[in-house]
């Protein structure tokens, strides 16, 4: 993480927001920074790359237990009772 004396410490280059917290990446030294309530976490290039991919990953698959949940539950539910649900 080199710097030059006019910023010593990171810079926050907005990158991306939501509701639950901001990414930002220091244009100096390139670490993404990830900022959600009061945790912080700060990785490298190839780190936040990865974990990206780890969350996308993990995504996909929470998806489809939802969905294989949904399909178990719509299955336990008499037909005459799926037609109040609206
Ligand atoms: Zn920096």
């Amino acid at each position: 993480m080199n710097h030059t004396p006019r910023a010593p410490a990171c810079l926050h280059q907005p990158l991306a927001e939501s509701p639950l917290g901001s990414v930002s990446i220091c244009p100096e030294c390139g670490v993404v920074q990830l900022t959600m309530d009061a945790v912080s976490v700060r990785l490298d290039m190839e780190a936040f790359h990865l974990a990206t991919q780890m969350m996308v990953q993990a995504r996909s698959r929470v998806h489809a237990l939802m969905d294989e949940r949904a399909r178990h539950a719509a299955m336990a539910v008499q037909p005459a009772a799926v037609s109040t649900v609206h």
